[in-house]
């Protein structure tokens, strides 16, 4: 397998300072993309990715946008346009948990959510979209005029009690990847998701911080491990690389196991 299978390209890695999408930007540039780190508010953490990145030999940027504001977003894109005349890849990742009783949850605490995790992909990905028809495939740099993978979560399909507005936001993730890639493919730019399990990141310290939390995690994992953020890279990399020309349209489970009712492994 080639490793700089995404040689010549650039990336735009959306919260990518932190858990999974540092590990999808890091895996990215050790496939050879230059790589965008976008971060909302910790510009530290960022620039320590963006060191990592070329401490290993690797080109990186940080980017400092809020993926749910408009503004915020095209004039990054500007920015980026002007600086490399654009992107051939997006990972819309960004996103965040403001977990309430649903009885008790504020129509803030909703907002919030829909709007990171849901409007933030819609307005990133409309952008780009722009961009990879303007462009349309640029030869001997990839197959596709564009790549977007939009980060949903096995909560696209588990319902997630207490959880409703993040499991509502990654529910309109499905719908939303599977539309614009319907729309999209003629213009050769191909959507997917990814749908990750349980991995270990700050999102669900709570879930894996003492063994208790842990053990109680890994009966819902069939393959008995917490996912890494290097997992859903390895995945990221893959899925934007012309060795998955042509998938479109779906999302890509990556669990261990955990959407396979793990309550039935027992005969239920
Ligand atoms: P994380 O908290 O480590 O990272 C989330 C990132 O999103 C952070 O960098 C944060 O700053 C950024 N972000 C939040 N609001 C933003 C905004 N308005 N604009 C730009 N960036 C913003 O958590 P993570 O686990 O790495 O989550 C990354 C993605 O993966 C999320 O979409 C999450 O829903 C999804 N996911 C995570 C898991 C898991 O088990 N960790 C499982 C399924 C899905």
């Amino acid at each position: 397998m080639d490793p700089q299978k995404l040689k010549g390209q650039v990336a735009l890695v959306t919260g990518a300072d932190s858990g999974i999408g540092k590990g999808v930007a890091i895996a990215i540039a050790q496939a050879g993309a230059k790589v965008l780190v976008n971060y909302v508010h910790n510009q530290k953490a960022a620039a320590e990715v963006v060191d990592e990145i070329k401490a290993a030999g690797g080109e990186a940027f940080a980017y400092q946008a809020d993926v749910s504001k408009e503004d915020e977003v095209q004039a990054m894109f500007a920015k980026i346009i002007a600086a490399y005349g654009g992107i051939d890849i997006l990972v819309n990742n960004a996103g965040l948990q403001k977990d309430a009783k649903f009885v008790d949850m504020t129509l803030d605490e909703w907002n919030t959510v829909i709007s990171i995790n849901l409007t933030g992909q819609f307005l990133c990905s409309r952008e780009a979209a722009k961009m990879f028809i303007k462009r349309g495939v640029v030869d001997g740099v990839s197959r596709a005029a564009g790549k977007i993978i939009c980060m949903s979560s096995v909560h696209e399909v588990i319902p997630w009690a207490g959880h409703v507005n993040y499991a509502a936001s990654k529910g309109g993730i499905s719908m939303f990847m599977k539309s614009i890639a319907q729309e999209l493919a003629p213009n050769k730019i191909r959507v997917v998701g990814i749908a990750p399990g349980a991995i270990q990141t700050p999102i669900n310290k709570a879930a894996w911080e003492t063994p208790e939390a842990l053990n109680k995690l890994l009966t819902l994992i069939p393959y008995n491990r917490i996912g890494q953020p290097e997992d859903i890279g390895k995945l990221a990399v893959f899925l934007a690389s012309d060795d998955a020309d042509y998938i479109t349209g779906t999302t890509i489970f990556m669990d261990g196991g955990m959407t396979l009712y793990p309550g039935f492994a027992d005969n239920g």
